[in-house]
């Protein structure tokens, strides 16, 4: 179940192919054991916020009219809701969109198109957030065959990563440049870093470097895998190196239309 992380070299990892991502096809022990700890790890992330709305709803129920106090436990209850409803869908995502996608949700995208409309919806919030944020992007366009709903969302995993993990002052920048056959797509932010030791597993499902920093920031753990799981569905790979306390760079490639 688990995406692989190729080392290769210090403090770099690669992603390569989508044949790598994915359940193991064969019945194995290990295959087996995967899906148990998945398994495990979706149910234990679905019941926080299932016994928040619970212990809101119950309390809710008991006490006299107190309209402040109700509308608080209602907007609990909403937020928990919401938070399901989002790891739902990841999780729904993440099992459906297991190979490499079929030609009919493919179209002409133009990559310099997409990552505008993406910086300009994000500056004004990453600003008033305290971060710059700035972009590289080519004069001419940049074309491939893609689903660009899929691919705005993997672009949209790094930058809210890059966003979540950087303190205000600090800066991210989104570039984008061609090879003779790839488009190269890079984020890159000089935030808090990931320690070598858990730049292996960040593409891992439900993998987070620190559980409780990340938790405080609403991530599942699960914005990488998917981001991965798209790029690989469209033949391309991810990458990322980082050093902690210095910032994180990530890495998208992607097959130019032929
Ligand atoms: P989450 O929802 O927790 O952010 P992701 O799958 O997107 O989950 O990322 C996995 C983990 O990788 C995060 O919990 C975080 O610890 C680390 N990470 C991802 N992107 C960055 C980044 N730009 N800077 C520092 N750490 C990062």
């Amino acid at each position: 179940f688990l995406a692989l992380g190729v080392p290769m070299t210090l403090g770099v990892i690669g992603v390569t192919g989508w044949f790598l991502g994915g359940v193991a096809m064969q019945p194995t022990r290990r295959a087996y054991d995967q899906l148990q700890r998945f398994t495990a790890d979706a149910s234990h992330e679905l019941r926080a916020p299932l016994a928040a709305m619970l212990s809101n709803a119950q309390v809710g129920l008991l006490s006299p009219d107190d309209s402040a106090q109700q509308r608080l436990r209602l907007e609990k209850i909403v937020a928990a809701a919401k938070s399901m409803g989002a790891l739902i869908s990841n999780l729904l995502f993440l099992s459906r969109q297991e190979g490499p996608l079929d030609a009919a949700s493919l179209k002409q995208v133009d990559l310099v198109v997409m990552l505008r409309s993406l910086i300009d919806d994000q500056t004004t919030q990453v600003t008033a957030q305290g971060l710059t944020f700035t972009s590289q992007l080519p004069a001419q366009a940049v074309i491939l065959n893609a689903d660009p709903d899929l691919l705005r969302q993997a672009v949209m995993n790094l930058l809210s990563n890059a966003f979540k993990y950087t303190s205000p002052g600090g800066s991210v920048q989104l570039r984008l440049s061609t090879s003779s056959r790839f488009a190269v797509i890079q984020v890159e932010d000089n935030g808090i870093g990931i320690p070598a030791a858990d730049l292996p597993h960040i593409f891992e499902r439900f993998y987070r470097v620190d559980t409780a920093r990340s938790r405080q920031t609403g991530g599942f753990g699960l914005g990488l895998a998917i981001a991965q799981q798209i790029i690989a569905a469209h033949r391309g790979r991810i990458t990322a190196s980082s050093a902690l306390e210095a910032g994180s760079t990530f890495q998208i490639e992607l097959p130019l239309k032929g």
